[in-house]
């Protein structure tokens, strides 16, 4: 178990925000609407593996998918602050995977249950480098793309989220407090898919801005 973030010793790893739907192709491909409010979920600190490391298949899901994702940083206190003062409160960002195992995910859904079990597992947010934010940053014009064993799965461009970034943030601070080390993965482009044991998978954000190394065992 690790806590300090690579490249920021002064921070530790805290909560993981995710979004979910926050695509429209994708909702449609889970044959979901679009949401009026972004969907929030939480995973467990204990999910987070860097580039380098592996993605464990449990034994509990058969079906295991990748979801590409831009992921922020958090680096200052935010409490309900607006789309605006959103901003000053990211300190990086990068590329993860929202690891899902959508068997249990789909099971979740059908009895109206959280997804925690079906996203929370150890290794299913894998965190790719993280690269310094600064304001004249666009984070809605990023491409994002994930391989699997050097064929294109996922691609798509932030430009198309629903909720941006700073939205996200803004709507989260209104229930949550968030705090320096707190980590939000923004939702997924369509195109998830299975992967297996023996995968190499590869994802990029920004052409190299940030990159993500990870083998399925
Ligand atoms: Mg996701």
């Amino acid at each position: 178990m690790f806590f300090q973030i690579p490249g920021y010793p002064d921070l530790q790893f805290g909560s993981l925000y995710c979004i979910g739907r926050n695509y429209a192709k994708h909702a449609a491909e889970m044959n979901s609407d679009v949401p009026d409010n972004p969907v929030v979920f939480l995973k467990p600190r204990s999910s987070i593996i860097l580039t380098g490391e592996n993605i464990v298949i449990p034994e509990l899901t058969n079906d295991v998918h990748h979801e590409v994702e831009l992921v922020v940083l958090i680096g200052q206190k935010a409490r309900n602050v607006t789309p605006d003062e959103a901003g000053s409160a990211i300190k990086a960002f990068g590329v993860g995977l929202d690891m899902t195992a959508r068997d249990l995910q789909a099971e979740a859904k059908k009895a109206g249950l959280p997804w925690s079990l079906a996203k929370g597992f150890e290794t299913f947010a894998p965190l790719g480098t993280l690269y310094p934010y600064t304001k004249d940053l666009d984070l809605q014009n990023l491409s994002i793309e994930v391989q699997v064993n050097a064929e294109v799965r996922q691609k798509g461009q932030t430009s198309d989220m629903i909720f941006s970034v700073n939205q996200i943030i803004s709507y989260i601070s209104k229930y949550f407090t968030l705090y320096p080390g707190d980590l939000i993965y923004t939702g997924t482009p369509e195109g998830v898919s299975a992967v297996k044991k023996g995968d190499q998978i590869t994802a990029t954000l920004g052409e190299d801005i940030s990159t993500l190394q990870v083998h399925v065992v």
